[in-house]
């Protein structure tokens, strides 16, 4: 079946096109290392590109290839690539797109890891990299330079929820000849679709939304056009960061109910940024969905909704959070995101503990700053949860 034309929620159940020979209405877990060839003729077709069976798992799976293909038609990319987790995709890009010499810049929030790999160890092997606020993009236009070949965005941003005009990005990349990259984490497909916009290359770390269950990690890079999809599956298949087949075919079943568990928990998360937003012992909160964030008016223009990540800043700073952290019984003190399960975290203790406070303060971290991932429970019980934490506040 074309499954091309179908409509997102049809696609996640159909698409892929993996049609058993068994007759077998789920993916098989083809958990083998190797595969054999039917003629030392047909190994050789394997091998140089004429045929494409499968040779060895960490250059192909049947299961991790099901993924992949559902994944890049969901993202309009023309191929995408399985990895064992976020980090490994992040790693196959930065290997894959840039050399010694190079510059890449980033937005100042990213996830941790994300910028931290890149400034303690990608800077010794001599490439460059810079992070600015990319939500104005007139600060990315300031830190080109000659050298610049990368543009990594993520939006909405960790954890500030801060969002980049991914169309005025992607302008400004290709004035520049720069690839953009976007880690779409935050939003998964059913909410934007960064290469419609113009990115070249996507990013996910499947952990999230897209598996949404919390009980793997895994990552995936989505490339645009055929020439970047073979540059990045050779960098991944060098790496050695290859997804498992297990990890792949729990991925599938995950995904399947990804729009169903996104309309609830954003339904969710509006609620609960509703309440939260006025509550006494909050100084700010940023959800997309509020007319209070800054951004809200460029949300509703590249995004399908306002996803259910909600950053809230109390008044008693880190004490505060802690006396939070400490007193809910719902959500759980936990770092990860996009499960069906509520998560409490907070970034300057744990997730961000490894970025300088200056660059803390740069990007908006700060010591109050709680972030919430909202689940698909009843709102009035998270509410009744939030509540009861609160006023442990002093
Ligand atoms: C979690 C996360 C990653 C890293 O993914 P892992 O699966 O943990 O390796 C990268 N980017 C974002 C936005 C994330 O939330």
């Amino acid at each position: 079946m074309d499954t091309k034309n179908l409509g997102f929620n049809s696609k996640l159940i159909h698409a892929g096109g993996y049609k058993d020979k068994q007759g077998s209405v789920n993916v098989p877990i083809f958990q083998s290392s190797t595969f054999q060839f039917e003629s030392a003729e047909e190994g050789a077709r394997c091998f140089n590109g004429e045929s494409d069976g499968y040779i060895y798992t960490r250059l192909g799976n049947p299961t991790i290839n099901v993924l992949e293909k559902i994944i890049a038609e969901l993202e309009k990319g023309y191929g995408a690539i399985g990895t064992g987790s976020g980090m490994g995709a992040v790693n196959t890009v930065y290997m894959g797109l840039l050399k010694k010499g190079d510059h890449i810049i980033s937005s100042d929030a990213v996830y941790g890891p994300s910028r931290v790999v890149l400034e303690e160890k990608y800077s010794e092997f001599g490439i460059e990299s810079s992070f600015v606020n990319t939500s104005n993009s007139e600060n990315i236009k300031k830190a080109i330079k000659p050298s610049t070949k990368v543009l990594y965005l993520e939006t909405p941003a960790n954890p500030t929820i801060e969002i980049s005009d991914l169309k005025k990005c992607s302008e400004i990349a290709k004035e520049n000849n720069l690839t953009m990259v976007v880690d779409n984490t935050f939003s998964s497909p059913y909410l934007q679709r960064p290469i419609e916009f113009g990115a070249d290359v996507v990013i996910h770390s499947l952990t999230k939304f897209i598996n949404g269950h919390a009980d793997i990690v895994g990552g995936i890079v989505v490339a645009k056009d055929e020439q970047m999809y073979k540059k990045l599956r050779s960098t991944m298949i060098n790496l050695g960061c290859n997804m498992d087949p297990h990890q792949a075919f729990l991925v599938i079943r995950g995904l399947k109910t990804l729009g169903l568990r996104i309309d609830r928990a954003q339904e969710n998360a509006m609620k609960i940024a509703e309440y939260l937003e006025w509550h006494p012992k909050i100084e700010w909160i940023k959800y997309p969905g509020l007319k209070s964030h800054p951004q809200h008016e460029l949300a509703k223009k590249q995004m399908n909704g306002f996803g259910s990540m909600i950053s809230f800043g109390l008044k008693g700073g880190f004490e505060a959070g802690k006396t939070l952290m400490n007193n809910v019984k719902m959500a759980m003190l936990a770092v990860s995101l996009g499960g069906v399960e509520s998560l409490i975290e907070h970034p300057a203790s744990m997730t961000h503990s490894k970025v300088s406070q200056a660059d803390k303060i740069k990007a908006g971290i700060t010591d109050g700053l709680v972030r919430y991932s909202v689940g698909i429970e009843d709102v009035d019980d998270l509410i009744s949860d939030l509540r009861q934490a609160l006023d442990k506040i002093k």
